[in-house]
């Protein structure tokens, strides 16, 4: 198996502008530019040298990066004005370019379609709440799962985002909420979660490296506390165990949307691959290993898997192994127009959720946040948990 492991989930049913822009795109397969963010320390030193630049200015450069968020080297008054523009094509080329931009309640969720350098798209969003903010960030162009009530399914995978790409995405709004670009004025970017476009464990390498400089103080990182970054996975076991290993405390997020085999190998393919008993094992031990509560994502399709029996036996899959280890987070689905697969019935969810809570599970019903945004995603902007 390859250093990526398999592919993946993540982003639901969307509609409309985002849908269709999406839909168009035809990006071509290639490598990113190299970014700083893409660099070991021994890379950036080897190529401040080409530059005839000491290896102290790579510590400014990660000051100006992970510090500052700046990446104007144009504009970096501690090197020589000779070099600046060497060093922004050498460091900083720009990775990810705003197309389309979509605010909803209030101005507190906005939600961003950027255009990569070989003219991908993929897309993030920012949810402030009175207490934290949110950003849902993408790790691929795409997804080769092919869940079939899901839009991006459709589009199929284009390509693995380099770190330097995802880092992109934090790095901007980390910005927007540094200078009170988003409704309720300056605050701090709180917490990142993987459940954009894309398997995060599909594109492993250049995860995990985001993870570590996301989470890394400056200037090493933007200084977000691993505690509050969450990785999703739609079951690649190979990946749930790998990251646990690595020892860094995020929290794991598991796309489940079924209870039982033969539904979820109709609703999401991964798993006749990695089936419910092999993918629960994976979080349950690294709920051990990490001694965080793993998230399970569970997408409610009316009539499909939002019935009593349905709650009843993922309350007892979930119960199998012991108390209080996940938080369920049901979510209505965010339906594909013209699709059979919709959105449950407001009392079949609340019957869901009643009956996971009798059996002791804690759960959470997750409101659309952002759903007055053309093309909002129902599990984008359910991933809001912190
Ligand atoms: S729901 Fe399935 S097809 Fe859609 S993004 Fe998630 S894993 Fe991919």
């Amino acid at each position: 198996m390859s250093e990526d492991i398999e592919t993946g989930i993540t982003t639901g049913g969307r509609s409309g502008a985002f849908k269709d822009i999406l839909s168009k795109d035809h990006a071509r397969r290639g490598k990113p530019p190299l970014h700083f963010a893409d660099m070991t320390d021994e890379q950036r030193i080897e190529r401040a040298g080409e530059l005839g630049l000491p290896r102290f200015r790579v510590k400014q450069l990660a000051n100006h990066y992970f510090g500052r968020l700046d990446t104007n080297a144009e504009a970096f008054t501690d090197f020589p004005a000779s070099k600046r523009s060497e060093v922004a094509e050498a460091f900083f080329p720009t990775l990810i370019e705003p197309m389309l931009v979509q605010k909803a309640d209030e101005g507190t969720t906005i939600k961003t379609l950027w255009r990569l350098f070989d003219g991908s798209r993929i897309e993030s969003v920012l949810m402030r709440y009175p207490n934290r903010a949110t950003l849902c960030i993408s790790s691929q162009v795409g997804c080769g799962m092919g869940c079939p009530f899901c839009a991006t399914g459709k589009l199929g995978l284009t390509r693995n985002m380099s770190a330097g790409e995802i880092l992109e995405q934090v790095r901007v709004a980390a910005i927007a909420m540094r200078d009170g670009k988003v409704a309720g004025g300056p605050g701090r970017l709180s917490n990142v979660v993987f459940m954009g476009m894309g398997e995060p464990m599909g594109n492993y390498r250049a995860v995990l490296a985001a993870v570590r400089q996301i989470s890394a103080m400056p200037p090493e990182g933007f200084g977000i506390s691993a505690r509050n970054i969450t990785v999703s996975t739609v079951g690649v076991v190979p990946g749930i165990r790998k990251l646990a290993a690595e020892g860094i405390p995020v929290r794991l997020a598991v796309s489940l949307h079924a209870p039982n085999d033969a539904l979820r190998d109709e609703l999401v393919p991964m798993n006749r691959r990695f089936n419910i008993t092999q993918l629960l094992d994976a979080a349950h031990d690294y709920y051990l290993a990490s001694k965080r509560r793993v998230s399970i994502e569970y997408a409610l399709m009316r009539g499909i898997n939002d019935q009593p029996v349905h709650a009843r036996q993922l309350a007892n899959r979930l119960n199998h192994y012991g108390d209080d280890w996940v938080h369920v987070n049901p979510i209505p689905l965010n339906p594909i127009e013209g699709s059979k697969w919709t959105a449950s019935k407001p009392e079949d969810e609340r019957e869901f959720l009643d009956i996971l809570h009798r059996a002791g599970i804690t759960a959470t019903l997750r409101d659309t946040r952002g759903s007055d945004i053309d093309g909002a995603c129902g599990q984008l902007a359910a991933k809001n948990q912190g």
